[in-house]
């Protein structure tokens, strides 16, 4: 965008806004409307669907249904003039005819006529929704939610605007744009095309695409390819390999291949901008004594990359002068090369995939290194194009409290002249915590980087949920406050277990919630769409606090929200963790807790110190008992908490702990028992938690009623070889929620 004529439209916006005290001319009234659409007989399909569009939300909001018309149709001072064309030329002699695939729009009057134009592909569609916004007031808030007020009149004065997007091609992949050709085009992402007018196919043209993705493995299959030339294939340990392999980039006839099979696709799909020729997923680029001297030559991995990218783009660019090649910066290609600079006719596709969500990428120590690869690519690279990742691939819903930098991130690839964005979301499953809010605002950012982001939550929160409005945007702003907390970073591989999700955010959200949801209770759509907002919460509380989860109901709200909004898939690359398998988790404890056995005090009082007993043992055992039987004791001691010697060059040991725990309130208590190798768990001489045997990391749950007073805990545990692990996590009902806390450990008289 060039921003200059974003603020030079601003002030013509509050220039007309100003004038509009003299609103001479009435576009409807009461139901009638002197006025036609006007469009030319050879408008494009895409003008023609502009047309409707404008004709539909201006039916909807003023119950008048304009005809559409050709040039000459129509009374002049009467007329929407939608598309380039004529009648354009007449009355705005100084506007110039953009080309098709321009964004760029302009709407404006000319006395009572009211002219919208850009390019015919796109450019006028995107003039349509602005005035449909701007002055009338629609709204589209996701696929689902549009909003169109209802008007008695509307009058106007001097109406002017025009806008330029800050990226040429603005992908949001998210389910709910991706899979929704209309509401993208409302967005003004131009990844998806259009619905044809008779919705049996696309219109072409209407998008910007960005063929393939790591197409290197596509183009040289192993399928194809390895039995007879194992030598096109990377070279590691001395062996080509066939999975999870790279090509052998300088490796000549390899060039040859791919660059005839990217001109066989430019020639089949010729709809596209820009064609992969990106790495394949994996960090293992070949090793050959060719492909390293040309790494070496050109300053590292991605030297070698843009040599090779650089050969194909030059054999492409007489037959496709207009199309550019695409490559990554991925990973081990990441960091820009020297001594050597894409072409013209390159695309560098940059990942932040390793990046810290919560802060600006001058502002994060985890993000230094890729702030130093954006400008040095941004210095050296024609074209740039982002591949941004703002969710939590682990488990989509978690809560990520990006709200800040979508927008910094964004003007940050604005200013290192990328022309394209690819937003990677919730694009599985609408399963992403306020998808739909996240989903809203990264289209208006990719669209404008600097528009006003309070200003857009503002309109999205009161336009979309209603009365809650004001309770959301407090979440939201409790999210920004407590979980961005010093010493707080996530990317977009968080888990459950990130300590951003302390009791302190889990209460809070939702208490806060629990506002929102009376704000809206007579409402049963907004409702469900407030609800929808807690299942994160509800899930992080019966992870972290279940007994408080039970209590308050968060397995059966997340239960329902799951089945209102059909969800399942929940996380990218794990099949078995879904909506089924957690209110499955979530049934079992509440069964847990209403069978959980009862513990009447052993003692009432104890006098001894602070502290735990312990006993060590070495030797080599497949269980505590055989530890118990055979195991040699080398000490005895005391320690302020169960804890054990967590040494990646120790094996064959093992503890038997044992103290009284202090129960401060009667009530459900849960032990939760993480264990590599064994661990058995005995209360008041009852063994409540058996995870014994030589094993990786496996863990396990007790929940019990226990009396206030004190309460024997003994616990054995072993490791057998390689990783040893013993947490102990203490969920009690007074409340506390943590590892098992020294003041309420005492020592065995
Ligand atoms: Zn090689
Ligand atoms: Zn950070």
């Amino acid at each position: 965008m060039k921003v200059h004529q974003f603020f030079f439209s601003v002030l013509l916006g509050a220039a007309s806004l100003m004038l509009s005290g003299c609103n001479q001319h009435t576009l409807f009234r009461n139901g009638a409307s002197e006025y036609s659409i006007v469009i030319a007989p050879d408008a494009p399909e895409s003008e023609q669907y502009a047309a409707q569009e404008l004709k539909n939300w201006i039916a909807q909001v003023s119950g008048v249904e304009l005809p559409i018309t050709d040039l000459q149709g129509g009374q002049a001072g009467k007329r929407l003039v939608v598309g380039y064309n004529a009648i354009t030329e007449e009355l705005v002699p100084s506007a110039e005819k953009p080309s098709d695939r321009d964004d760029a729009f302009t709407w404006c009057n000319e006395g009572g006529d009211i002219l919208f134009w850009g390019g015919s592909k796109r450019g006028t569609l995107y003039s349509v929704y602005s005035f449909l916004e701007e002055e009338l007031g629609c709204r589209w808030y996701s696929s689902k939610v549009s909003v169109a007020p209802k008007r008695e009149t509307w009058s106007f004065g001097t109406l002017y605007n025009h806008e330029e997007p800050s990226l040429m091609i603005r992908d949001n992949c998210v389910l709910d744009v991706r899979n929704q050709p209309v509401f993208s085009a409302r967005m003004r992402n131009n990844f998806v095309k259009l619905p044809s007018l008779d919705g049996k196919g696309t219109i072409a043209g209407t998008a910007e695409g960005y063929w393939g993705v790591h197409a290197m493995g596509y183009f040289i299959s192993p399928g194809e390819y390895y039995a007879q030339h194992p030598e096109y294939f990377s070279l590691i340990d001395g062996k080509r390999q066939e999975s999870y392999a790279q090509l052998c980039l300088s490796n000549p006839e390899v060039l040859s291949i791919c660059i005839e099979k990217i001109k066989q696709k430019m020639r089949e799909a010729p709809d596209y901008l820009i064609y992969s020729m990106e790495q394949n997923d994996n960090m293992r680029p070949c090793q050959c004594e060719a492909c390293q001297a040309l790494v070496e030559k050109y300053g590292g991995e991605s030297g070698l990359m843009v040599w090779f990218v650089n050969q194909v783009a030059d054999a492409v660019k007489d037959e496709f002068p207009d199309k550019f090649v695409g490559t990554f910066a991925y990973q081990y290609t990441r960091h820009a090369p020297k001594d050597i600079v894409p072409r013209e006719n390159v695309v560098i596709r940059l990942c932040s995939i390793e990046c810290c969500m919560l802060h600006d990428y001058d502002d994060c120590e985890q993000n230094k290194s890729f702030a130093q690869d954006l400008k040095d690519w941004s210095a050296i690279a024609p074209h740039l194009y982002i591949w941004d990742y703002v969710t939590d691939f682990l488990l989509y819903c978690l809560p990520t409290p990006n709200w800040k930098t979508l927008q910094t991130h964004l003007q940050d690839y604005v200013n290192g002249h990328a022309i394209g964005i690819l937003e990677e979301g919730d694009y599985q499953t609408p399963s992403c915590e306020f998808r739909e809010l996240r989903a809203w605002l990264l289209s208006k950012l990719m669209w404008n980087c600097n528009a006003d982001v309070d200003a857009l939550i503002m309109d999205f929160t009161e336009g979309y949920y209603g009365a809650a409005a004001p309770h959301i945007r407090e979440y939201l702003e409790m999210e920004d406050r407590i979980l961005r907390r010093e010493g707080m970073h996530t990317g977009c591989y968080a888990t459950v277990a990130h300590e951003m999700y302390s009791p302190e955010f889990i209460r809070e959200g939702r208490r806060i919630m629990a506002e929102a949801r009376a704000a809206v209770a007579d409402n049963p759509e907004l409702l469900k769409r407030v609800e929808k907002e807690e299942l994160p919460l509800c899930l992080l509380q019966m992870e972290h606090l279940p007994l408080e989860g039970i209590e308050s109901g968060a397995d059966t709200m997340f239960r329902r929200v799951i089945q209102q909004e059909g969800i399942s898939q929940m996380t990218e690359f794990q099949p078995n963790i879904n909506a089924t398998s957690y209110i499955e988790s979530f049934q079992k404890i509440a069964e847990d807790i209403n069978n959980a056995p009862h513990f009447p005090a052993m003692k009432a009082e104890v006098k001894g110190e602070k502290g735990v007993g312990y006993t060590r043992y070495e030797g080599t055992f497949k269980s505590t008992a055989e530890m118990l039987a055979n195991g040699k004791v080398v000490k005895r001691g005391t320690m302020p908490t169960i804890a054990i010697e967590e040494d990646e060059n120790i094996d064959h040991f093992g503890y038997v702990f044992d103290a009284w725990l202090k129960v401060e309130q009667e009530g459900p208590h849960q032990l939760r028992v993480a264990t590599d190798d064994g661990t058995v768990v005995m209360l008041d001489d009852k063994e409540i938690i058996n995870r014994d045997g030589s094993h990786s990391p496996q863990t396990q749950t007790a929940i019990m009623n226990l009396e206030k007073g004190f309460h024997r805990l003994c616990i054995r545990y072993f490791d057998d070889h390689e990783g040893q692990v013993l947490d102990i996590q203490l969920t009690a009902s007074d409340g506390y929620k943590g590892p098992l806390p020294e003041e309420r450990l005492f020592l065995v008289e």
